[in-house]
């Protein structure tokens, strides 16, 4: 089945695609909510772009990744299950992409240190009464660790993003967000409708 071998070409590339848990979750959320139409940043080989496109058959999905190699093994994914019509692929930097379009649903599943940035350049895209899922808020258990037990200064660095990424979505006024212990950590952000209480 096309889906087994996506998950094993990612497990004999490293390719850091979302836990069984979190794709579970993901989905029923989609279905949930009545998601009809979901930004992605971080495709990777396009396993979560794949799952979310099968868990609901109207779903549109724009997904953008940087990494050449797996953008094109995306594009084959894609093509090999026929949903090259729902599922959009953008080669570039998220960072420099310029998104016109507005969604229900925001997936950021990228640099995990960028996180705030993602979060403020896209949430212009984002409906009212939208959401932002954001994944590997636990980043394999270590964001709860100490500091101190973590011996690499880059691993560190990480961490203390994802802390300053945790405090800047709790004081974010415009979004009520709840993290999830689920997979890696999923944080979801509920934008609050204007006007509302
Ligand atoms: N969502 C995928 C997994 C994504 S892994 C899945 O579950 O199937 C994270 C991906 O984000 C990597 O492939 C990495 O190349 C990409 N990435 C990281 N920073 C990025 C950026 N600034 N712009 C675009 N892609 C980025
Ligand atoms: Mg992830």
């Amino acid at each position: 089945m096309m889906i087994k071998e996506i998950r094993e070409y990612a497990k004999e590339n490293k390719v850091p695609i979302m836990q069984p848990e979190g794709i579970d979750f993901l989905t029923t959320f989609i279905i949930k909510h009545q998601i009809k139409n979901v930004l992605e940043i971080g495709t990777a080989i396009g396993y979560s772009a794949i799952m979310m496109s099968l868990c609901s058959p109207t779903l549109k999905v724009t997904t953008i990744e940087r990494d050449e190699e797996r953008y094109l093994e995306a594009i084959k994914n894609i093509k090999k299950l026929n949903l090259e019509n729902r599922i959009t692929l953008i080669f570039n930097d998220a960072l420099k992409t310029k998104i016109n379009e507005k969604y229900d649903l925001i997936f950021i599943d990228a640099a995990k240190a960028q996180n705030i940035k993602f979060f403020e350049l896209f949430e212009r895209n984002l409906n009212e009464g939208g959401f932002i899922i954001t994944d590997n808020m636990y980043f394999h258990g270590l964001v709860k660790k100490n500091e101190k037990e973590i011996k690499s200064r880059n691993v560190r660095g990480i961490v203390r993003k994802i802390k300053d990424y945790i405090t800047f979505l709790k004081e974010n006024e415009n979004y009520n967000t709840t993290i999830y212990e689920i997979g890696d950590g999923i944080a979801v952000s509920e934008k609050k409708v204007k006007g509302g209480v």
